[in-house]
C-alpha cells in the first residue's frame, strides 16, 4: 500500500490515543478506588444487619423483662391478697397455716422471678452497648463509603473527560487520514492488538523486535511513500527522520 509520508506520520498519533483509551478502560475496571468504593458500600449493609439484629434483640429482651415484671406482680398480689386474710382475722387456723406455707412458697418464687428479670436486665445493658458499638461502627462504615464513593466519582469523572477528548482527537485524526490508511490500521489492530508504530533505532515501535540488517536494508530502500509493515508482528512501520535510517 501507498501513503503520503505525512499521512503515516500522523497515524501515529492513533496507536498512542488507543493506547491511551485502553489504559483508561483497564483502569475502569480494575481500579482500586472503584474496588473500595464497592467493599465500603458492603461494609455499610453489613454494619447495618449487625445494628438492625442487635435493637431486634433489645425489643426481645425489653418485652421479656415486661413479662418478667407482669409475672412478679402476679405473685406480689396474690401475697398481699394472702397478707390481707391474715391480718383480718377472719380465717381459721388450717386456713391460716395454708396460707403461710402459700406466703412461703410465693417467697421463694418471687426471688426466682427478680432473679430472671436481674439477669434480663444485665442482658439489656450489655445489648445496649453492644447497639451503641454497631451505630458507631454503622457511622464509620457510612463515612468511609461516602469518602470511598466521592473518591472514585472524581477519578471516574476525569476517566470519562480524558476519554471524551481523546475519541474526539482520534476522530479528527481519522477523517484527515486517507481511509485505505485507517482501515490498514485497524485490521492489523483487531489482530494484534497494535496496529502501528514509529521505526526507531532500527526497532519495530509496535512488538519492539529488532529488524535483520537485510530487512532493515529493505525497509531503507522503500520509497517513501510505501507502507512498509513488520515481519515479526505485522505492524504498519511509520519512517521519520527520527528513525534513523
Ligand atoms: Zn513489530
Amino acid at each position: 500500500m501507498k501513503a503520503d509520508p505525512q499521512a503515516q506520520e500522523q497515524l501515529l498519533e492513533l496507536p498512542q490515543t488507543d493506547h491511551r483509551l485502553a489504559q483508561l478502560r483497564r483502569e475502569v475496571e480494575t481500579s482500586q478506588l472503584k474496588a473500595r468504593a464497592k467493599e465500603t458500600r458492603a461494609a455499610v449493609v453489613t454494619a447495618e444487619e449487625t445494628l438492625v439484629g442487635a435493637r431486634t434483640q433489645i425489643k426481645d429482651l425489653e418485652r421479656e423483662i415486661t413479662r418478667a415484671e407482669q409475672d412478679v406482680q402476679t405473685v406480689r398480689s396474690r401475697v398481699d391478697r394472702d397478707q390481707q386474710t391474715l391480718d383480718s382475722g377472719a380465717a381459721t387456723p388450717k386456713q391460716m397455716t395454708d396460707i403461710q406455707h402459700e406466703l412461703q412458697s410465693l417467697a421463694r418464687r418471687q426471688a426466682e422471678l427478680e432473679d430472671v428479670e436481674l439477669e434480663i436486665m444485665e442482658s439489656l445493658e450489655q445489648m445496649n452497648s453492644t447497639v451503641r458499638d454497631a451505630e458507631q461502627a454503622m457511622d464509620q462504615a457510612r463515612r468511609d463509603a461516602q469518602e470511598a464513593a466521592a473518591a472514585w466519582d472524581r477519578r471516574e469523572d476525569e476517566i470519562a473527560s480524558e476519554t471524551v477528548a481523546l475519541e474526539q482527537h482520534r476522530a479528527d485524526v481519522v477523517a484527515m487520514l486517507p481511509a485505505d490508511l485507517v482501515a490498514l490500521y485497524e485490521k492489523i489492530r483487531a489482530r494484534s492488538g497494535l496496529g502501528a508504530g514509529l521505526l526507531r533505532h532500527a526497532r519495530c515501535g509496535s512488538c519492539q523486535l529488532e529488524l535483520s540488517s537485510s530487512d532493515l536494508d529493505r525497509v531503507r530502500s522503500a520509497p517513501a511513500d510505501e507502507v512498509v509493515r513488520c515481519e515479526e508482528c505485522g505492524a504498519i512501520m511509520v519512517r521519520t527522520p527520527e528513525s534513523g535510517l
